[in-house]
């Protein structure tokens, strides 16, 4: 049953995601006894593409071509097709990215393979090839069997712990087969934040919601997230009134994250926007209602109004933070 993982890179540099979709992939080879072969394509050069075996694969396939620098789920589902066969892959493995969420039925739907998306564990293997996701925005959990030769697999983002294993790599270019109709879209500018602390690899996230109140008062949890070293993240409704960015918005229909500390403030806690960040190892709340199920949630709260907590909160963290 070799393995393939497809390792995405984000304008030639490889990210937290893709390390740990590697060692994922390296444990279900390690488990299955079989081979494990990453994929990358673009322009990555080698010496960032060799970082990738610190995580237990060897095996490189290289594909860049001048007309791969952008992502096009079109291509990119052709490309590791090709690379499935050629490995003779069982198992394909991916991150949960936004470009996978297009890719990866793509893939399925080429390979006639099972897809199961947003997966949390190692698989079982002793009767099938049962995988287990969060369900009913992370109210549950369902295992799934799939049952066709190939079976695809993404693993949602900060679900699986990244362990070095370094190996020696050994970097394959790989050209595959491709025409003007896998090109259907031409991307002509690609426009990215610069300068930000990117909130899927953010290791604290300082968040607001409704009880903020308006755009104009973000300035506190801008601050707070500067001296924390954090990124900032909101709620849906937040993002939809326009008060914040939509690249913001977390939860079931935004961005899942899972960073060591999530402050949330003024946000009630529903259950998709729960779905989102209960991952964080630690979530901290801030909720002038004692009833706020955020609460239930949280590992540690404070319940009080966000504008009299803050400015205490930007007051003690600046003191620590001139002490260290
Ligand atoms: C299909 C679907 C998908 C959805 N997807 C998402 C999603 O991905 N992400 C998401 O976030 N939501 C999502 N929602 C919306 C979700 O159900 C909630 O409506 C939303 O999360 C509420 O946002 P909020 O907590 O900011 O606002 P509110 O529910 O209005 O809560 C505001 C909170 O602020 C508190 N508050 C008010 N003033 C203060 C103050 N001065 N100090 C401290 N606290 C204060 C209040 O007590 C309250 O708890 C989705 C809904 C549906 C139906």
């Amino acid at each position: 049953m070799p393995v393939l993982v497809f390792a995405e890179n984000i304008e030639g540099k490889f990210h937290k995601p893709a390390f740990e979709v590697l060692t994922y992939a390296a444990d279900v080879a390690k488990m299955l006894n079989t081979t494990v072969t990453a994929l990358t394509i673009g322009d990555a050069a080698d010496d960032e593409i060799s970082k990738l075996s610190k995580y237990g694969v060897a095996h490189i396939l290289k594909a860049s071509d001048a007309r791969l620098k952008d992502f096009n789920s079109t291509a990119y589902a052709n490309i590791c097709k090709q690379a499935a066969e050629k490995i003779n892959a069982d198992v394909i493995i991916m991150s949960g990215s936004f470009n996978v969420k297009a890719l990866a039925p793509r893939l399925s739907a080429k390979m006639k393979a099972g897809l199961i998306t947003q997966v949390n564990d190692l698989p079982k293997t002793e009767n099938g090839f049962v995988v287990r996701k969060s369900v009913y925005s992370g109210k549950g959990f369902g295992e799934f069997n799939i049952k066709t030769p190939v079976k695809i697999i993404t693993i949602n983002i900060n679900a699986y712990h990244i362990t070095e294993n370094p190996v020696q790599a050994q970097i394959e270019a790989f050209t595959p087969q491709l025409s003007d109709s896998d090109f259907p879209v031409t991307v002509l500018e690609d426009i990215r934040q610069k300068g930000k602390i990117s909130l899927t690899e953010a290791e604290i996230v300082v968040s607001g919601g409704r009880g903020m109140k308006g755009p104009e008062n973000w300035g506190m949890i801008e601050e707070l997230a500067n001296i924390l070293g954090a990124a900032t993240a909101c709620s849906k409704p937040v993002a939809d009134v326009g008060w914040r960015p939509h690249s913001e918005h977390v939860g079931q229909t935004g961005l899942a994250i899972g960073p060591n500390l999530y402050i949330a403030i003024g946000i009630s806690g529903a259950i998709q926007h729960l779905a989102g960040v209960s991952s964080s190892k630690v979530i901290v709340v801030i909720n002038k209602d004692p009833e706020a199920p955020f609460f239930k949630a949280a590992d540690y709260g404070i319940v009080g109004d966000a504008f009299e907590a803050l400015p205490k909160l930007i007051e003690a963290a600046k003191r620590i933070k001139s002490v260290q």
